[in-house]
């Protein structure tokens, strides 16, 4: 689910995105293509692949653009 368009979030991770670091090597789209689509909106489909495969593909972005984390469980 979006939450903004810059955060993106499922029931286990959340990916951000911040544009003014992104260097549109287009790496992220190009490697999987189901998760970070060019002219779609949102950008980011968060159940396009699994969350391995995002928080992979996330690794190698080159600008640290991408950032993702695991949610944390919420506490009672
Ligand atoms: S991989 Fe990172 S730097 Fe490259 S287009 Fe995607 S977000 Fe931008």
């Amino acid at each position: 689910m979006e939450i903004n368009s810059r955060e993106f979030r499922n029931k286990e991770i959340t990916v951000t995105y911040n544009p003014v670091l992104c260097c549109l090597s287009g790496i992220c789209a190009k490697e999987l293509s189901s998760v970070f689509r060019n002219s779609v909106i949102p950008w980011v489909d968060i159940d396009g692949a699994t969350n391995e495969k995002i928080m992979s593909q996330v690794k190698k972005c080159p600008s640290g653009a991408l950032q993702c984390f695991r949610n944390k469980k919420k506490v009672a």
